[in-house]
């Protein structure tokens, strides 16, 4: 039998009692960052074309090994989905610690 936790709580969730939330945070480098060259020529993007299948490959790689694409993976207890849908970017906890710090 699979046992979760809540990773917000650390509340042990049963699989025939508890409504598991799963919550999937992707963070990459949005494509309108990437500056294109206008100049390129037809030729080459021809070329380009035909290798873009291993090109992407290559670049997801690269993503990976560079940090610039993260996935994270969380189960909450019902609960803490509650908490975590009214503030996803724990925006009023940041703001709370500021505070304090003053
Ligand atoms: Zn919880």
């Amino acid at each position: 039998m699979v046992h979760y936790t809540c990773d917000m709580c650390g509340k042990p969730l049963l699989a025939e009692e508890d409504t598991r939330y799963v919550v999937k945070i992707e963070v990459y480098t949005a494509c309108d960052a990437i500056d294109m060259d206008e100049d390129i020529d037809e030729e080459i993007m021809e070329i380009e074309e035909t290798v873009e299948e291993r090109d992407n490959i290559a670049d997801a790689v690269d993503m990976l090994e560079n940090g610039e694409y993260k996935t994270f993976r969380f189960d909450l207890c019902a609960k803490c989905h509650k908490k975590y849908l009214q503030d996803p970017l724990f925006l009023k906890s940041w703001r709370r610690t500021r505070f304090s710090e003053n």
